[in-house]
């Protein structure tokens, strides 16, 4: 399967290279979770997305431009990776993880301060609150093959 995410582009960098120095600690492309997220910060359940704005179609974005030939194609494809970026995140949020998204235009020199802040701020807000309130737990697997022993014939 054709993946639309590459590894180690320009704007990923930026952003795990501004998580580590401020001791954010994370795996990449955890190939176990739907999508295949760009970082994966387990301790504070959250998986960072760094998406292109053309590829996943950012919305009222001035680098997003539909290109003029092959319009159709260009349209259904990135149609299906807008998509496909919202059901990725469903089964994540299912499985008791936060997504965020850090868009490629948010990373331009004029905001990237800004953006990286606010990205810190979240997940440090996301850290205490994970632990103030009592979130549904990840699931158990063991849970399930208890519910699932069969009962013995005699
Ligand atoms: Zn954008």
């Amino acid at each position: 399967m054709a993946s639309i995410r590459s590894t180690n582009t320009k704007p990923e960098m930026l952003v795990r290279k501004y998580l580590w120095s401020q001791g954010f600690r994370y795996r990449l492309n955890n190939p176990r979770l739907p999508g295949h997220p760009d970082i994966v910060l387990r301790k504070y359940r959250t998986c960072v997305f760094v998406n292109g704005c053309f590829w996943h179609g950012h919305d009222g974005c001035k680098y997003f431009r539909m290109p003029k030939t092959n319009t159709d194609f260009w349209e259904k494809k990135i149609k299906r990776n807008k998509n496909r970026d919202i059901e990725e995140q469903k089964k994540l949020a299912k499985m008791g993880w936060h997504c965020i998204t850090v868009w490629e235009c948010e990373l331009k020199q004029d905001k990237r301060a800004k953006t990286l802040a606010s990205l810190a701020f979240t997940l440090n807000h996301i850290y205490l609150q994970d632990r103030s309130i009592t979130y549904p737990k990840i699931e158990e697997e063991c849970e399930l093959e208890q519910a699932a022993e069969p009962v013995p014939t005699p």
